[in-house]
């Protein structure tokens, strides 16, 4: 007997059908003999809608009331999933988050999990039922206030608790049957992997994959618990992200390239006509950082000789854009710089994977199959185990699909199956 987290996401529970199906699934892993604790999300696109109502209600919602709206969302799925598992003769218990002990610090829309005291959770188990917990939320250590972790934060959720449980395995279970070679949403040709490491998940996901939640990810490598991604609606395995896969022994090679991740959720801006002098680029990026805004890459040229001015240009999540304009304007005439450039149209497209570290030549070949595809790169940014580039937004899937076909990755079994959700 064994203890099993299972995470299911809103596109499993989108309606009652969908929540009596996750609950038989449920049903069948405790009568099989297993301690059950489900982490469940809002059903649907119910967290969108909710945000969508938030802003007709108010242009700038305070962020602890958006919180507690959203958090009502996982609130709802947890309950009716524990009514389906009682009808069909088992008990289920439902906590929120702050009930299964997920402790926060204050930050709220993207709050960091501190601690996790799932002693509710415990005694649950131990008299025999299924707990069920609200995902992506919690309570702020200091304000005592409810928390959400930040967008698809249930799966953060499921693993801290699998965690603090010591559970077996957390799996994780949505709407297509693993991870994938790239998104099957927009190349049915991608591949399902059946292993991929944690340091290529991690990476996957930090360039835009939206199957796990990077946290997510970080907390299953730091306590070492195995995650299984699959499949709500089929019983094929899925994929397991564990973290040594290739290891000496495993009779596993690292693949050059395991997965491509897209992401149309950044924006360039350019600054223009910064005076080549040294410390303008600290001022520039102190001023966006001090605004709390994450920035993802940097490209500065060469200065103009004749001028002694350059450019510098960096991308930043889209909803940080209004933002980093705002305080750039303001230390505009203190830096010296001539003027701003702000461009959401962009798309990055990253390319994953171990094997790279020991294969010269893949950022050649990546980008002569742009230049094949009739693609231009804009922006170029590489690690060990990573090539990312930006491109015109509406060239990304055309890029991701000329970069799948070049690193040999289409699938020769027919095409991927999306069994849900409606991809918002
Ligand atoms: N319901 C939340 C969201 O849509 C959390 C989650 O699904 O993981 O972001
Ligand atoms: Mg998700």
């Amino acid at each position: 007997m064994s203890l099993i987290v299972q995470k299911y996401g809103g596109s499993s529970v989108a309606d009652a059908e969908g929540v009596k199906r996750v609950a038989r699934r449920i049903v069948q892993t405790k009568q099989a003999g297993h301690d059950v604790c489900v982490v469940v999300s809002a059903m649907g696109d119910s967290t969108d809608d909710l945000i969508d109502l938030a802003n007709k209600v108010s242009p700038a919602p305070p962020a602890r009331e958006l919180d507690m709206l959203l958090t009502a969302g996982e609130r709802i799925s947890m309950a009716v999933l524990a009514m389906a598992i009682a009808d069909l003769g088992m008990e289920a218990r439902s906590f929120t988050g702050s009930q299964a002990g997920v402790i926060t610090d204050a930050d709220h829309g993207k709050a960091r999990i501190l601690d996790v005291t799932p002693g509710r959770i415990t005694q649950a188990l131990e008299a025999g039922h299924i707990a069920i917990v609200a995902g992506f939320q919690g309570v702020s250590q200091t304000t005592k206030d409810i928390t959400t972790l930040g967008r698809g934060g249930s799966d953060t959720t499921a693993a801290a608790l699998a965690a603090a449980l010591r559970a077996d395995v957390c799996e994780i279970y949505t709407d297509v049957d693993g991870v994938f070679t790239a998104d099957p949403r927009i190349l049915p040709s991608a591949r399902k992997l059946d292993v991929v490491s944690c340091e290529e998940m991690l990476d996957l996901a930090a360039s835009g994959s939206k199957i796990l939640h990077l946290r997510c990810v970080e907390y299953a490598r730091r306590y070492g618990i195995p995650l299984h991604v699959r499949s709500s609606w089929s019983k094929h395995p899925g994929t397991f992200i564990v973290d040594n896969p290739y290891d000496e022994g495993s009779g596993m090679e690292a693949p050059i390239i395991t997965g491509i991740a897209h992401d149309v959720s950044e924006a360039k801006i350019t600054v223009v006509g910064v005076p080549d002098e040294k410390g303008k680029a600290a001022d520039i990026f102190t001023a966006v950082a001090d605004a709390g805004i994450s920035i993802d890459m940097i490209v500065q040229n060469v200065s103009v000789a004749a001028t002694g001015l350059t450019d510098i240009s960096f991308t930043l999540p889209q909803s940080d854009g209004p933002k980093a304009i705002q305080v750039l304007q303001a230390v505009k005439t203190t830096i010296g710089f001539a003027d701003m450039l702000y461009d959401d149209k962009i798309g990055k497209m990253s390319v994953i994977g171990a094997g790279m570290r020991t294969n010269p030549g893949i950022s050649a070949k990546l980008f002569r199959a742009m230049a094949d595809a009739d693609i231009n790169i804009e922006m170029i940014s590489t690690s060990e185990i990573r090539v990312s580039v930006v491109t015109r937004a509406d060239q990304l899937e055309a890029a991701v699909r000329a970069a799948h076909t070049a690193f040999g990755l289409d699938s020769t079994e027919g095409e991927a199956i999306v069994y849900g959700g409606t991809g918002r």
